[in-house]
């Protein structure tokens, strides 16, 4: 069997931003630890081994919160990973910790060694071009707390070699519209930006949580959006590749655009669209199945 992509969880359900689409922050803080969580790395190896049997390419550090909450755990991770020799190795976060200059929890020494040992792509998770936009999802409606300078990480990041991916969570109100999402071609273009890619929220089953079930069926993007954007990137560029899981690449005046959805279950595919590793040494190929697990 091909595998595709490969997932690691890192981390734990800890995060230092507050979406309301996201289940991560309802969870009560005292079931968050502070420490670095244990993983079991024997099984790590194995599942390394599984996807680069598969043909797997592309390792990718993600969390079920956010994993640069312990910079040291990711080190460990493409350390591990860097025997296997993924040609692509990727960490998915939503930057805040790497841009913060003041608690130095991820240090530029962090940043130097996830450089020298393979990571390619950062992988930025935003709502929108505008600061104070991004504020009101990452950090609250409320919260005293200001956003990211967004434009000062994308070029830190390239100073430290990275290429970055911005990874657009599509909402209401945000980038809803093939004109909002020229604008946000045009923040990406203007910032050097390697990839793009746009996703709509995802909308849980109602019985994970309520609140969250109550505010992405509030502010989730019509479902016709996906293919009029398609229809839109398609007749302002050139389609680069379809990929097998239903994301369409696109080049759009030299931009790297990439719309996408979020399948991740076609059981007829002969191709994984992504294994997932979790810490306790679990191997699966579905988020929302707990049925779907290699061992
Ligand atoms: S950054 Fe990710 S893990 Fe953190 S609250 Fe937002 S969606 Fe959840």
């Amino acid at each position: 069997m091909k595998v595709r992509t490969f997932s690691i969880v890192a981390g734990s359900m800890a995060c230092n931003a507050k979406c309301p689409f996201c289940v991560a922050h309802m969870t009560p803080a005292n079931g968050i630890s502070s420490k670095e969580p244990a993983v079991n790395w024997r099984n790590f190896r194995k599942a390394c081994q599984f996807a680069r049997d598969g043909g797997c390419v592309t390792a990718m550090i993600t969390s079920k919160g956010e994993p640069t909450i312990f910079p040291d755990q990711v080190t460990r991770f493409l350390k591990e990973l860097s025997t296997f020799n993924f040609p692509v190795l990727e960490l998915q976060t939503n930057g805040i910790l790497i841009a913060d200059g003041e608690t130095k929890r991820v240090s530029d020494e962090h940043l130097q060694a996830w450089y020298d040992a393979g990571l390619n792509m950062v992988a930025i998770s935003v709502c929108h071009w505008e600061r104070e936009m991004n504020k009101r999802i990452y950090m609250g409606e409320q919260s005293k707390r200001d956003y990211i300078d967004l434009p000062a990480l994308i070029e830190k990041l390239h100073r430290f070699g990275f290429s970055v991916r911005l990874a657009v969570v599509m909402l209401k109100g945000f980038i809803d519209s093939p004109e909002a999402v020229d604008k946000m071609i045009e923040f990406a273009r203007t910032h050097k930006v390697e990839q793009l890619t746009f996703r709509p929220v995802s909308k849980p089953d109602k019985s994970e949580n309520e609140k969250v079930f109550q505010w992405t069926s509030s502010n989730h993007v019509p479902a016709t959006l996906e293919a009029e954007v398609n229809q839109h990137l398609a007749s302002q560029g050139t389609v680069l590749n379809n990929l097998t899981h239903g994301a369409t690449v696109y080049d759009v005046n030299g931009q790297n655009v990439c719309m996408t959805n979020c399948l991740t279950v076609q059981p007829d595919n002969e191709e994984m669209r992504q294994i997932i590793f979790f810490p306790d040494g679990h191997l699966r190929y579905a988020w929302q199945h707990a049925g779907a697990i290699i061992f």
